[in-house]
């Protein structure tokens, strides 16, 4: 397959529901030969790893996030608000903050969808280079009311609800970095896609502020990321703090680490507030999509994961009196670094006994309401809207591949007409990318070569009546010719 069909492959938007995409043109291997590669990873695995100042490792190189493909959505064009605690990083969406969760000290950060993105080469990877960077960063989730059940486990003074397919939207607030200066979040330009590294320097910081705001005619914010996933994950209800459930998470991922084929990183954990705000919850999750069977076994083997508890967290060689680097700190948890603590994990692990007593399958729940800043489409769904419905013209359907044999790719319009060979296209501002306007030209223009009659709309003529009445006539002769 040629790298334009792969291109052509790609939707000029992304959703944020299924998965994203990060993709590098100017791809260096073995010395200078330049190459392409694009890297999918599921939302709940690219919250960690496409955010801006992250080094991902592919192909034996390195590479940074160096602009989001935002699309013309309403998650981007109206950006929600989280009321965060900054001590705790608790987040409440604001709109329910408002309605009864009220905490003076809350700070208010907005966020964008975590959508594919474009990567920069950075350097080769040196052979002896064993040390790989990843940044730290603060995440924090909630849990919607969604899921396809699964089993509710009561131990000794737990309850672990084993949920399948849990709908929870994660955020990225990017390193806390408390000597310096900055709001929570990545510095971004919505406009262009535009990032920096929030550990860039204060200079370097500034200049991307005022060139962006210079170039792109809006001055960059800072913002934290989120997606939204279905993941597998156990969810244990009865903690008392969040250091409990810190301490417990970070210690599951310890003993899986030790007790199962897995990498700490292979389970992710969230530390999550109840809805009254005093008791605390611990969503213990699986990235992978479908699953790895980690978790089962942590149900299942109960037995030695508790055995494994008096050892491991029992005692440390250095015989810390918390915890340290020998035993649950890590570079990555140090924002937990004064909470984590092992005897009070071990002591939650033991109390919950050798085995649950009761196990009960629990009801797959939906109470989530359609909300808008869920449909990523939102543009889509309104041209459609617009030429179907208003305009009453029939047979056309919403994003669909059409072939180009002639240059052996294909190409994805926004709406199109088979029988009457028309394609539609919706332009947002943030296709402007003059490479990306390169690209769709390129297709474009294979398409007319097929015959095809292109019509190309941007979001903004929308508001422009006679503009749109053109598309409409044009529309019109098109199927009344075939
Ligand atoms: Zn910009
Ligand atoms: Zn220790």
């Amino acid at each position: 397959m040629s790298i334009l069909a792969e291109e052509g492959f790609l939707p000029g938007y992304a959703t944020s529901r299924e998965g994203v995409v990060a993709s590098a043109e100017r791809a260096y291997s073995r010395g200078w030969d330049k190459f392409e590669f694009d890297l999918n990873r599921s939302n709940s695995i690219a919250i960690h790893e496409h955010v801006p100042g992250n080094r991902i490792y592919a192909n034996g190189g390195k590479y940074q996030v160096s602009y989001y493909k935002f699309p013309a959505s309403d998650e981007v064009k109206n950006p929600r608000e989280w009321a965060v605690n900054p001590d705790r990083f608790a987040v409440k969406n604001k709109l329910e903050a408002e309605a009864g969760y009220n905490n003076p000290q809350a700070i208010d950060v907005p966020s964008l969808p975590l959508v594919d993105s474009q990567l920069r080469f950075i350097s080769h990877v040196e052979e002896l280079e064993n040390t790989r960077f990843r940044m730290p960063s603060v995440t924090a989730g909630v849990l919607r009311k969604r899921h396809d059940g699964g089993h509710r486990y009561e131990f000794s003074d737990q309850i672990v609800d084993h949920r399948e397919s849990q709908f929870v939207t994660i955020l990225n607030f990017g390193p806390e970095q408390p000597e310096r200066d900055h709001p929570l979040g990545y510095p971004i330009c919505v406009v262009c896609g535009g990032v920096r590294s929030p550990y860039e320097s204060e200079d370097r910081l500034e200049d991307f502020i005022e060139y962006h705001e210079e170039r792109c005619g809006e001055e960059p914010q800072y913002f934290a990321l989120h997606v939204h996933s279905d993941v597998d994950g156990l969810l244990f209800t009865e903690l008392e703090s969040q250091g409990d459930a810190v301490s417990l998470g970070e210690s599951l991922t310890l003993v899986g680490s030790h007790l199962f084929d897995m990498e700490r990183d292979d389970l992710r954990w969230l530390p999550i507030p109840s809805d009254e705000g005093e008791m605390w919850q611990l969503f213990l999750y699986d990235p992978m999509p479908g699953g790895s069977g980690l978790l089962e076994q942590f149900i299942d083997e109960w037995e030695e994961v508790h055995t494994a508890a008096q050892d491991l967290l029992g005692s440390c060689p250095s015989a810390c009196s918390t915890s340290c680097y020998d035993c649950l700190r890590t570079y990555y948890n140090q924002f937990y670094h004064d909470e984590l603590n092992r005897h009070q994990a071990l002591g939650l692990i033991q109390g919950m006994g050798r085995e649950p007593t009761i196990a009960n399958p629990i009801e797959p729940i939906n109470e989530i309401e359609e909300e808008g800043d869920e449909d990523t489409n939102l543009w889509e769904k309104r041209l459609e809207d617009i030429v179907c419905k208003e305009w009453g013209y029939s047979g056309f359907e919403p994003q669909g591949k059409v072939d180009l044999p002639s240059i052996s790719a294909y190409t994805l319009p926004d709406l199109f007409h088979e029988n009457a060979e028309i394609a539609i296209y919706l332009d947002g501002p943030i296709h402007t990318e003059k490479e990306q306007k390169k690209k769709d030209k390129y297709l474009r223009n294979a398409l007319k070569a097929e015959g095809w009659t292109v019509i190309e709309i941007h979001i903004e003529d929308f508001e422009n009546d006679p503009m749109m009445n053109v598309y409409r006539t044009q529309i019109g002769n098109e199927i009344g010719g075939h």
